[in-house]
């Protein structure tokens, strides 16, 4: 039996997502039916509507889904209709990389991702005859119901608001997962985080939890950078403004920063950010600006010590890693929600249009 939805549709590249009726499939094999309660806008689904990442049309965007359990399929053992749940990206559970606890880098991650499909080709969504492709990041939550994997559908507390949620499934756990899972700062150690949108803030706030000092915010917006230090930044700097920041930021820490976090991704800002590192160091770029992009680097730079690396979703395993920021934030220690503005679902696109411009660090779609 299928379940009718609303679904936000793109049908065409650079176009507004349109809302339409489509039927969701009863949850198969491994597979969760969610009832949507709230969703994220990420940098992510932008580059979709725009291009940037190839995606089969028509397509359903939307990965950072919260909402509740409405049925369970064959084999779903951990989860129960009325659970409420965060979805996370989409991992297979059994390759070499899940197998190691580090599904950001699962064998299937494009497949579970990015072709809109199940992995025997069929899709989750549909209206009429029209296949609809309903698995983007294996849940598709810019929908009133939508499909997910066990593997993915994190169940978390119920005294939580779980609308508000979801933006822990990518963009909160990339920024977080990046500084307590990757670069895993000791105490009192410094750490420069380049770019203050949803990512480079959550960067901050687990920089804090670590108990980095200093822990040093650049961005090109006064308002972000205030916000960053109402978050736990010590320094802030307005890298438009600044003459000489790689020099400002050593002057900070000398001889330089432990680690820096790149959430831009240009060429400007990952050699801004390994040139402000002392030596050894290690620099993590997780911001993307497009497939194909080049960047250039002073090799004399990564010869002494330094090591830059890219890390995809934190480096998490969502199962573990949501359930710990959900502690953190019932705790005080990770105030995410401060980053959030809702909008009805009815005005997804205008949600886009409020991240995009900057006015809104994330937009979260709430659906009734
Ligand atoms: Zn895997
Ligand atoms: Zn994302």
């Amino acid at each position: 039996m299928t379940t009718t939805a609303t679904a936000a549709i793109l049908r065409e590249i650079g176009e507004p997502l349109t809302l339409e009726e489509v039927q969701v499939d009863a949850p198969g094999e491994g597979e969760v039916l969610v009832r949507m309660r709230g969703a994220g806008i990420c940098h992510t689904d932008a580059t979709g509507m725009d291009g940037t990442i190839p995606l089969p049309l028509p397509s359903v965007l939307g990965h950072e889904g919260s909402g509740v359990v409405e049925a369970i399929g064959e084999g779903v053992t951990d989860l129960a209709p009325g659970d409420h749940v965060v979805l996370s990206f989409g991992h297979c559970g059994d390759c070499t990389y899940c197998n190691k606890d580090r599904p950001a880098y699962c064998e299937m991650f494009a497949p579970l991702n990015y072709f809109g499909t199940r992995m025997d080709g069929t899709v989750t969504m549909h209206q009429g005859d029209e296949d609809i492709h309903g698995c983007f990041f294996s849940q598709s939550s810019f929908a009133t119901y939508a499909i997910s994997l066990a593997t993915n559908t994190v169940k978390v507390a119920k005294d939580l608001p779980i609308e508000l949620l979801g933006p822990l499934g990518c963009g909160l756990q990339t920024g977080a997962g990046t500084v307590l899972n990757v670069l895993r700062p000791e105490t009192g150690e410094s750490i420069a985080i380049f770019g203050m949108g949803g990512v480079g803030l959550s960067a901050v706030m687990a920089a804090k939890i670590a108990g980095c000092d200093p822990i040093i915010a650049v961005d090109i917006n006064d308002e972000r950078l205030a916000l960053a230090r109402s978050l736990g930044a010590t320094h802030t700097f307005n890298a438009k403004e600044t003459k000489d920041l790689v020099w400002e930021i050593m002057g900070v820490s000398a001889p330089g920063v432990h680690y820096a976090l790149d959430a831009v991704g240009t060429n400007e800002v990952i050699r801004q950010a390994l040139e402000s590192t002392r030596t050894p160091a290690v620099v993590a770029t997780v911001g993307f600006q497009g497939l194909e992009h080049d960047i250039t680097i002073d090799q004399g730079h990564l010869l002494v010590g330094r090591t830059l690396t890219g890390v995809i979703e934190g480096d998490s395993n969502p199962q573990d890693f949501i359930p710990a920021l959900v502690e953190h934030y019932a705790n005080g220690e990770f105030p995410f929600d401060r980053l959030i503005k809702t909008f009805p679902f009815s005005q997804i696109n205008e949600a886009f249009e409020a991240a995009n411009s900057g006015a809104v660090v994330k937009p979260v779609l709430l659906f009734d």
